[in-house]
């Protein structure tokens, strides 16, 4: 066994217990009724602490896009719970103590980069202070303020995506394959600013992947799903030290986890 490898059980003792973002209990999530219903989840449990990094890996179909819809109340739950810094799915998503990024950037095109980055603070009133020039720095497009989506490239047009997210102040970011759409080195990138922008703005992130090599480079945990139907196969440490470099992936450490990480994703 790899010496970087450290299974995770449940939280320790109650006293040095971190604080949890999501708590997830014993969810089903169904589709479809009588005969098309069909189990997309099934028993799944699991714990993020707030301002961790936690990646999902799992084949297609196994209901990772499913699993982060149920934490933003995107699709009900037939059985367990879900608490999301101690409230209902629903009630979090009010309060905005989430944002989603999906793999489309989904941008408006006749809008200028800070235009979409102030959007969410336009549509949905309340606080209405976000810093959108700041974020843009914070993602890397300080002076592409006034640009339009079309003059940007694939990659910047997600790091905008990234910026508007973080406009309304969220806790968590629940993130599904944001840089699937996107070159290799592209997404090399993107990957090693994402760890700078969670470490900067202590934000928690559930980040969706197939890609074994993102999942291990971003996660201090990795939560394997198998499918059919989708459930909990092994929540993993991943026991690198942060700040990560891309260089850190050509260690042995590293190759040790990828190669686990690869043996229990074929077993799924
Ligand atoms: P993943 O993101 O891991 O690729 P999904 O969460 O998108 O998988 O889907 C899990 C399973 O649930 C798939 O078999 C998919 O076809 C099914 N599914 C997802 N959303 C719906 C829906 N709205 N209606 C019916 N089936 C769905
Ligand atoms: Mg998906």
């Amino acid at each position: 066994m790899a010496l970087a490898l450290k299974e995770t059980g449940p939280a320790a003792g109650a006293d040095d217990a971190p604080a949890m973002a999501i708590r997830v209990s014993g969810i089903d999530v169904c589709f479809g009724e009588g005969e098309n219903r069909f189990q997309a989840l099934s028993d799944v449990s699991l714990e993020i602490a707030d301002g961790s990094f936690v990646t999902i890996l799992g084949p297609s179909g196994c209901g990772k896009s499913t699993l982060l819809r149920a934490i933003a109340d995107l699709v009900p739950t037939a059985k367990g719970s879900i608490e999301v810094h101690g409230k209902t799915p629903h009630d979090a998503r009010r309060d905005r103590n989430f944002s989603f990024v999906f793999q489309d950037a989904t941008l408006l095109p006749w809008r200028s980069a800070i235009d979409n980055v102030r959007l969410p603070l336009e549509v949905g009133g309340g606080d209405t202070h976000g810093d959108a020039e700041g974020l843009l720095e914070l993602v890397g497009l300080k002076g592409r303020e006034k640009a339009l989506p079309d003059e940007l490239s694939g990659g910047m047009r997600q790091r905008v995506a990234i910026a508007r997210a973080l406009v309304t102040k969220p806790k968590i970011l629940l993130m599904d394959e944001p840089f699937g759409a996107l070159d290799e080195i592209t997404r090399d990138k993107l990957n090693e600013e994402l760890l700078r922008i969670w470490q900067e703005t202590g934000t928690t992130i559930l980040f969706v992947t197939h890609s074994i090599p993102e999942a291990a480079f971003l996660g201090q945990n990795v939560l394997m799903l198998a499918a059919h139907p989708g459930r909990v196969k092994e929540f993993m440490e991943v026991d690198l030290p942060h700040p990560r470099r891309l260089t850190e992936r050509d260690t042995l450490e590293f190759v040790q986890i990828t190669a686990h990480l690869r043996q229990q994703l074929e077993e799924c």
